[in-house]
């Protein structure tokens, strides 16, 4: 028997259709979700089941409408059902929907990917961000010829074996397995260093010298909630990574094509080896990217050594959604994306304060968050610092409204072209209550 995983949480059930599904689910799948984050663990209650989504609304299976701040964490920066990219998705799957051979469409998305980002010279399609870091990884060993990898507590880089080791902070502390199912081994070679610290870059590589293969960073973190490189930090990863002979690997999964035209790249200017891509380059299908420097690249199967492959990368179906969304993402758009963006962010903080609550609205271009501390949040130790069970109260106030946001203290917000005034207004109508109900929670 499985029992329902939201069973003891403080929240009514009012969402019958939802927590039926969810019982369901439970029966067959682990924790109800296909992904944990789903679960509404960190915040309790039932999660909503959605329907269907619409610009920027989406309804769930009790017919409630929610303003969404999710956007599927990212991807649906058009908003949900854009006609063009329904269109597009509609014309590839009347022609078939994989072939396992190469086709125009996925040469048509590398072309409009590398005319964006300058040092994106060549871009090998995959199906997930997982696949595109993992394999980012090991072609940036297989080039380097050494084993080490760098990367920063609170960074999300999927569920990459090695890239999941998050624990241990500190120069050069080897990290241990954050989950059952991670070897020692596989964490053994990667290095957990604290977020916006070069100093204990530089301290690494002084202490493993030749054996660092490359620096993984999200372009900005968004995992941690938004956590923007302070200036100077990226700059200071790539010209380390120059010096000692390691390649500087830019995660711009979530950055990628969101934060600007040119993704992060666009923002800052620092030229990554590699980079890492997915969530909007799929228009809301399974497909992520990795890509960089033409002589790294070429150590890629077929044309060199390195191994990777995919049964469905450069689906026809996931190719056309992304090439659709893409071209219509100019800079009207983003624009819009942006004006949007700094609106709620205004209203979150005018309701916040009003009613006292500690908070720092922190953002990187249009991916914003909320961290209920009054202390700048710099890294993952300051991220964890913020008095969370704030966050579940305002959740569930806003939810209870019907304003659908991340559900968890530690993610960014995502708006889209698709938010417009009578969306804005309905998420500033649902903000006094909510942030009365911030100001009012108490730690468990
Ligand atoms: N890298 C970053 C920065 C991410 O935010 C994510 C997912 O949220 C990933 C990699 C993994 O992508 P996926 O969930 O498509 O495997």
């Amino acid at each position: 028997m499985s029992e329902a995983p939201s069973s003891g949480t403080p929240y009514p059930y009012d969402a019958p259709a939802s927590q039926a599904l969810f019982d369901r689910a439970a029966a067959v799948t682990p924790g109800g979700v296909n992904s944990p984050v789903r679960a509404f663990r960190a915040v309790g209650g039932t999660p909503r089941f959605m329907v269907s989504g619409t610009g920027p609304y989406l309804t769930d299976a009790d017919g409630r409408e929610y303003v969404d701040l999710v956007c599927s964490w990212g991807p649906m920066i058009l908003g949900h059902s854009h006609p063009e990219v329904i269109a597009a998705v509609q014309d590839a799957v009347s022609r078939g929907t994989s072939f396992g051979t190469p086709g125009e469409g996925e040469v048509a998305l590398a072309e409009e990917m590398v005319d964006r980002i300058e040092p994106l010279e060549q871009v090998r399609l995959v199906s997930s961000g997982t696949e595109a870091t993992m394999s980012a990884i090991r072609l940036a060993r297989g080039f380097t010829q050494r084993s080490k990898v760098i990367k920063f507590a609170g960074c999300y880089h999927g569920h990459v074996d090695s890239l999941l080791a998050a624990a241990g902070s500190g120069v050069a502390t080897f990290a241990l397995p954050d989950t059952p199912g991670v070897t020692g081994a596989q964490a053994g070679d990667t290095i957990v260093l604290p977020y916006n610290d070069l100093e204990s870059v530089h301290e690494a590589f002084h202490r493993y010298p030749g054996e660092i293969a490359c620096v993984i960073t999200e372009a900005s973190p968004g995992n941690m909630g938004v956590v923007p490189p302070q200036p100077g930090f990226n700059e200071g990863l790539k010209d380390a990574c120059r010096k000692n002979g390691a390649l500087f690997i830019s995660d711009e999964v979530m950055t990628g094509f969101r934060t600007s035209r040119a993704g992060w790249y666009g923002i800052d200017g620092v030229k990554p080896d590699l980079m890492t891509f997915g969530k909007v380059m799929g228009g809301g299908f399974p497909a992520a990217a990795f890509g960089g420097r033409a002589d790294v690249m070429a150590h890629l199967a077929p044309a060199g050594p390195v191994y990777q492959a995919g049964t469905l990368s450069g689906n026809p179906v996931a190719t056309a959604a992304g090439l659709a969304q893409l071209r219509l993402l100019d800079q009207a758009a983003y624009d819009k994306v942006n004006t949007v963006s700094e609106t709620i962010q205004s209203l979150v903080t005018e309701a916040l304060t009003k009613e006292g609550v500690a908070h720092r609205l922190q953002n990187a271009s249009n991916m914003f968050s909320v961290f209920f501390t009054d202390r700048e949040v710099r890294n993952y130790e300051d991220a964890k610092r913020q008095e969370s069970f704030r966050f579940t109260a305002f959740f569930h106030s806003m939810l209870a409204q019907g304003v659908y946001l991340p559900p968890s203290s530690f993610e960014s917000w995502f708006v889209s072209t698709a938010h417009d005034e009578q969306a804005v207004q309905r998420i500033a109508d649902a903000l006094p209550a909510a942030a009365r109900a911030a100001a009012e929670a108490t730690a468990a």
